[in-house]
């Protein structure tokens, strides 16, 4: 409710009402403009900037897809434009990770930022429709994006933008997969599609789809106007990058973090987030919301990134950090992650919906059988379809290797 009042007062504030909220700073469309907003895709427009250079910045600014994917940005809009016209685009703001709200803060504080993003992602990947899809539980949101295309549209910046289309998401997790949002787009239900093939040679309409998270398109003009190099210049511990991380949990001032890639959750703790609560001591972490496993304090100094968290059985994703504290316990978290994926498997694939219900059943025992759980999550690991199957064990293997204090012993 408090982050719907924060939406909602900013789109009062869009549509020049009042409210009694405070509203977040907010950039409307008339003072983007003010502050230079719009010139850098006049400029690519123009040809001031040439196509290669800004393909060239973009790959080596190195800026991966901050939904979870982690796909190079720069080169997915290369393969997408090597495709057969008409293209399309497709936006994802379904921000539906347990843990996740970082696109949220983002849109509600400076909305062309992104648009302006799109737009360029567009221009360089020769696309026609943008299509956002926007999560349905963020209604101000959707009346703050209403009321800055309307404005957008009123007063263009550019002569033949391609025309934007916002989309409602439909209340699953499951759309926030880039396959299943486009099947939702299209008017269905939301279901996982198998690849190949991929959404950017048959996607939405069946037409080659470039597919971004909000956060990825919210970079691109700050990297094109100030050079890869500012982008990757920020890192730590040999990573590359910033990443901003939905911290929540056990932590005194929880938020989000724009933290350079690699900070390690230890760092994120004390540098960001003013320490553990008051009486709690740190006890373990969940790197990557409820898909991404969860760690023990022991384990508290493991750079936060793409790809350094697959050795450990997890993965940063949209970098949801949920920290947990001495008065948690794992299995605990676990079980609720559990339920959570045995409600949002869409049922499609019987090892996902079977399997989420039977290692929830299992974990609900006050004695594991971990030798079961260990085969269920190899098979749903193995055989389901999409992400959610194949990560829901994730966080049971964790408990099984990194808590076993927790389980009862036979
Ligand atoms: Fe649906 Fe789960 Fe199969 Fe994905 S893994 S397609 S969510 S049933």
């Amino acid at each position: 409710p408090l982050a719907q009042a924060s939406c909602e007062s900013v789109a009062a504030a869009v549509a020049g009402g009042h409210t009694t909220h405070e509203p977040a700073p907010y950039t409307g469309y008339a003072a983007y403009r003010a502050q230079g907003g719009y010139a850098l895709l006049r400029d690519c427009a123009a040809g001031v900037r040439t196509l290669e250079s800004v393909l060239a910045t973009m790959e080596d600014s190195g800026l991966r897809g901050l939904g979870g994917a982690g796909f190079p940005a720069g080169r997915k809009w290369r393969i997408v434009r090597a495709e057969p016209g008409p293209r399309l685009m497709a936006v994802n703001i379904d921000e539906g990770e347990p843990g996740t709200f970082k696109d949220r803060h983002y849109l509600e504080r400076d909305p062309h930022r992104f648009i302006e993003g799109a737009l360029i992602a567009a221009w360089a990947a020769g696309i026609d429709t943008i299509y956002i899809y926007l999560r349905d539980e963020y209604h101000g949101c959707r009346a703050l994006l209403e009321a800055e295309l309307a404005a957008l549209r009123a007063d263009p910046p550019l002569a033949g933008m391609p025309a934007i289309v916002l989309r409602r998401g439909a209340g699953a997790y499951i759309c926030g997969e880039e396959s299943a949002m486009i099947e939702s787009i299209e008017g269905k239900r939301g279901m996982p599609r198998l690849r190949p093939p991929y959404v950017a040679q048959v996607g939405l309409f069946g037409r080659p789809t470039l597919q971004h998270n909000f956060e990825t398109l919210h970079w691109v003009r700050e990297i094109v106007e100030k050079g890869a190099s500012w982008y990757s210049g920020h890192g730590l511990n040999g990573r590359k990058g910033l990443r901003s991380f939905s911290v929540s949990g056990r932590v005194r001032a929880p938020g989000v973090k724009l933290a350079p890639a690699g900070i390690t959750v230890q760092q994120l703790i004390d540098d960001h987030c003013g320490g553990m609560q008051e009486g709690h001591r740190f006890y373990g972490y969940l790197p990557g919301g409820a898909s991404g496993g969860i760690l023990p304090a022991s384990l508290g100094a493991i750079p936060l990134d793409f790809d350094t968290l697959q050795p450990f059985g997890c993965f940063i994703g949209s970098a949801a950090v949920v920290v947990l504290s001495d008065r948690d316990t794992a299995a605990a978290a676990a079980r609720n992650t559990l339920r959570f994926f045995k409600h949002e498997s869409c049922g499609q694939c019987t090892p996902c919906r079977v399997g989420t219900a039977k290692a929830l059943a299992l974990i609900e025992q006050p004695l594991w059988d971990t030798k079961l759980l260990a085969e269920l999550s190899q098979v749903m690991r193995d055989a389901s379809i999409c992400g959610l199957g194949q990560a829901a064990p994730n966080p049971i293997d964790c408990v099984v290797k990194y808590f076993p204090q927790e389980l009862e012993q036979p």
